[in-house]
């Protein structure tokens, strides 16, 4: 049993960090004040075996928007086949690519047994509540997995000219309100707290229980007020600990989370048994 779920990880290896990532790592490493780590991937699951903590570790797949290449599925199903002590896979697929994400999907998850899926509308270039993506929900709900949708702003292209060309306003939490209505038997994770439209995420979160905020790219120390007292209160059971690892470490995060006045019982849901329930996973 891991002592805590990790909900955020993108692989600390070069078909991240020099693949996917291409020319926006130099800013983003620049955004997190941190030089990202070239793995192995059994250097990086050592990482979370030493941890104590189960990695959800995401495939990319911006190709369309990016012209960079994917992480593919296939690798993160070999990452979570070999150490599985240390990593759950979640699939990517690049909704503009229409029929063919969707066969991918199912190939993924019905093939490979990945768990989830990942999106990130700003990288990937789509909005989420355009009905050209829906059939892409719809399978997701068939297939009866997780969603987790990148909110709020992104290290990707920050402090870059034209912000490399990606477009903030893709990532705001309220197009996955019309999503989470549309499709009440999906389950979406906000990822991130959505700065600047945190008010406009914990609206959908309180609203609609089939939607989830985990808690990656952020320092808790940099929590908002408002955003701790739902997390003590009535979203506690919803919250769940993530850090986009590798550019924020778990120690990091962790660390500042100790100095939060949060009650035990909360913390417990937070690291470890909201994931359970919304992964499935035996407790
Ligand atoms: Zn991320």
């Amino acid at each position: 049993m891991p002592r805590a779920i990790d909900v955020h990880v993108h692989p600390s290896t070069v078909e991240f960090v020099d693949g996917a990532m291409g020319e926006y790592t130099p800013a983003c490493e620049a955004h997190f004040h941190t030089t990202l780590p070239r793995h192995t991937v059994e250097e990086m699951a050592d990482v979370f075996r030493t941890a104590g903590i189960l990695g959800v570790l995401f495939a990319w797949d911006a190709e369309t928007n990016t012209g960079l290449p994917p992480v593919s599925n296939d690798f993160v199903w070999r990452c979570a086949r070999e150490h599985a002590d240390a990593f759950i896979g979640f699939a990517s697929v690049d909704p503009l690519k229409g029929e063919a994400a969707i066969v991918e999907l199912e190939r993924a998850v019905r093939m490979l047994g990945l768990r989830g899926l990942k999106l990130h509308p700003t990288a990937q270039g789509f909005r989420p509540d355009d009905r050209s993506i829906y059939p892409l929900w719809e399978a997701a709900e068939e297939l009866g997995i997780p969603v987790t949708v990148h909110t709020g702003t992104t290290g990707l292209g920050a402090g870059m000219s034209g912000g490399g060309k990606m477009k903030l306003e893709f990532s705001r939490p309220i197009h996955l309100d019309a999503v989470a209505a549309d499709f009440p038997r999906l389950q979406i994770v906000m990822a991130h707290p959505a700065w600047p439209w945190q008010d406009e995420q914990l609206a959908v979160a309180l609203h609609k229980t089939n939607t989830w905020i985990d808690l990656s790219g952020w320092s808790p120390r940099r929590f908002s007020p408002e955003l701790m007292r739902n997390i003590r209160g009535p979203l506690q059971d919803r919250v769940l600990f993530g850090t986009d690892y590798p550019f924020i470490r778990h120690e990091q995060w962790l660390d500042a989370w100790a100095t939060l006045d949060v009650p035990d019982a909360v913390t417990e849901k937070v690291l470890l048994s909201n994931a359970q329930r919304l992964l499935a996973l035996d407790g």
